[in-house]
């Protein structure tokens, strides 16, 4: 895909701290770390949103992950991790390829939970609770 950055780098095209590779993905070093070892894993193809990935990249990008984590959280000392995907510009994503990010987080570094990311929290009726379970599991 021309213009995307991720693209450039699993073709070789621009430079990144290449920490692992398989047939389908490949993991570098976020350029702009939210902590040591914030890892970045994405598919070597481009696909903009989770849900277009084949299931044979998926499974591929999500067993490197697997693999990466204790690698990476040993590789800095850490205490545990955020493993996370900003899927779509309205939950965050600037780089329009799907990417893993694997952030280190450490006892007392002052940073939050996977829930503080949503915004105002709804409060839901049983009803609106019954819609949206059948919405998704239809
Ligand atoms: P997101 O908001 O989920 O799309 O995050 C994109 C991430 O890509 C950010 O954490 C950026 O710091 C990171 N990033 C952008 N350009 C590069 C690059 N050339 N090499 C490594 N990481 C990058
Ligand atoms: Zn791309």
């Amino acid at each position: 895909m021309p213009d995307c950055i991720f693209c450039a780098i699993a073709g070789g095209d621009i430079p990144g701290r290449i920490v692992h590779e398989t047939e389908h993905s490949l993991a570098f070093l976020d350029v702009n770390p939210l902590a040591p070892g914030h890892t970045l894993v994405i598919p070597k193809d481009h696909y903009a949103r989770l849900h277009e990935l084949p299931d044979e990249i998926s499974a591929d990008l999500f067993s490197t992950v697997d693999e990466l984590v204790p690698r990476v959280e040993d590789a800095v000392d850490a205490d545990g991790s955020n493993v996370g995907i900003n899927n779509g510009p309205a939950a965050g994503q600037e780089v329009e390829h799907v990417h893993v990010h694997i952030v280190p987080r450490f006892e007392d570094d002052g940073g939050n939970p996977i829930h503080a990311v949503a915004g105002d929290i709804p409060d839901l009726s049983d009803d609106e609770l019954d819609d949206i379970e059948s919405a998704i599991a239809e």
